[in-house]
């Protein structure tokens, strides 16, 4: 597939059905998986041969999903979990242990930012937090001895930065560590940071990927392209003989290509048991299909309605990084060709009370805490995800009281504008 463009992977990729097999990927349904020796399966417990043996760690419905995913990214390994914020934690932790440090980016995902600063934090990982923006002297600044890994996102939800992701892949590779590229609002239509420098994608496949709200899911991607043999010292995990597995040294025996997604499979998933469950991997797939098709009407709404609220009078400010004069619009240029996503962020001129008028009034789209699927739905941060800030406190974490997130689905770009409209004349 990989000499295929990126629509004709979403469409066939991960899967190609022999002679008489199933022509939609089959929903593998079922925990076990039989053998005719205790020799067969003793083989794969080594890892010395691949095959199933238990859902918990690998079933080939999932396999099928990861693999189209890997091609859609320009990977070379795959695999689904359970969620995106188990996708994050295994990348992470599959590089860094109690006594190590990551660098992030301080604009990324609330949950990301909660298992960073508090859960990871708890379990001996520290974090230094970065601007998208920051200088590469402050970039560089951030790196100390015991550093494994960089975490940013392409785009960020919610405040919508773009992060430079070429500038943040030299800062990491001049360090020795790689880069992890949370992916999940560009989706690898708009863009594939492999392309960029990065070596490690996730995605909350709950969004996009799925498109319809229907299933709760991550991904991670390895690139193949870190050298984990070059930097063995700060690898250990991947660079030293694993004793659970009798002696394997995950870089030697899978290689650069191989190694990242087969220990966090047999280590990480065998211990957490966070897997994806063969149904939702079906729905994903699903989803998958068409995601071509979807973003490209998702950004063609985003950007109609970014448009019109940018002429709005009782609308204060607009985010969006496909209007001409928004801070990201260059680096966007230079990241996201095609368009970036469906999500529009704004501020209205009445605070916190009008965003409520606002959003009370409108018939079209919903209030929800969800983003990225095929109906448009909205938030006001101030009234639910950040209610516990006084208005100071939330224009310091660059949430304004009257800050709403839409994120654009799939109808007519007209009907969400006249719904917007008549909700702003309520205001
Ligand atoms: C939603 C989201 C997550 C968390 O994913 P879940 O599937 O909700 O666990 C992580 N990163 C980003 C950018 C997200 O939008």
């Amino acid at each position: 597939m990989s000499d295929y463009r990126i629509e004709t992977k979403c469409v066939q990729g991960g899967y190609t059905p022999g002679n008489g097999e199933p022509r939609q990927i089959p929903i593998v349904q079922s925990t076990t998986f039989k053998y005719a020796t205790g020799e067969d399966m003793g083989k794969l417990f080594d890892l010395e041969a691949s095959g199933y043996f238990y859902t918990r760690l690998q079933n080939p419905t999932n396999d099928y999903v990861a693999a189209k995913i890997a091609e859609l990214e320009g990977g070379t390994a795959a695999m689904l979990t359970s969620s995106g914020q188990a996708a994050n934690f295994f990348a992470m932790f599959n590089l860094a242990s109690c006594g190590d440090h990551m660098v992030a980016s301080s604009s990324i995902y609330g949950g990301t930012f909660n298992l960073i600063s508090v859960t990871m934090a708890k379990m001996g990982i520290e974090t230094t937090f970065v601007s998208p923006d920051c200088t590469d002297e402050e970039l560089n600044a951030a790196f100390r001895p015991n550093t494994k890994l960089v975490f940013g996102e392409t785009i960020a939800n919610p405040a919508l930065t773009v992060l430079d992701i070429e500038q943040f892949a030299k800062a990491a590779h001049a360090h020795g560590v790689p880069l992890i590229i949370d992916n999940t609002f560009a989706t690898p239509v708009n863009c594939r940071p492999f392309e960029w420098g990065a070596d490690i994608v996730t995605h909350s496949t709950t969004k996009y990927m799925d498109g319809h709200g229907v299933g709760v899911g991550g991904a991670i991607v390895d690139s193949g392209k870190f050298d984990w043999m070059a930097h063995a010292d700060k690898f250990p995990g991947l660079c030293t003989p694993d004793d659970s597995y009798h002696g394997i040294t995950y870089a030697e025996k899978f290689g650069k290509a191989g190694a990242f997604i087969t220990k966090c499979t047999a280590q990480l998933m065998r211990d957490f048991g966070s897997i994806q469950s063969p149904q939702n991997a079906f729905y994903l797939n699903l989803g998958l299909e068409s995601l071509h098709v979807r973003m490209a009407r998702h950004c063609e709404n985003g950007q109609a309605v970014a448009e019109f609220l940018q002429k709005h009078p009782k609308v204060a400010s607009v985010s969006y990084c496909g209007l001409p004069g928004d801070k990201y619009h260059e680096r966007a240029k230079k990241y996201l060709p095609k368009g970036s996503c469906g999500v529009v962020s704004f501020e209205l001129k009445g605070g916190r009370e009008a965003a409520s008028v606002f959003m009370n009034s409108l018939r079209l789209a919903a209030i929800e805490t969800h983003v990225a699927d095929a109906r448009t739905c909205c938030l006001n941060p101030a009234s639910t995800t950040h209610r516990q800030m006084n208005d100071e406190q939330l224009k310091a974490a660059g949430v304004p009281a009257g800050l709403v997130r839409m994120s654009c689905g799939l109808e007519s770009a007209d009907d969400l504008i006249a719904d917007i409209a008549q909700a702003l004349e309520k205001v």
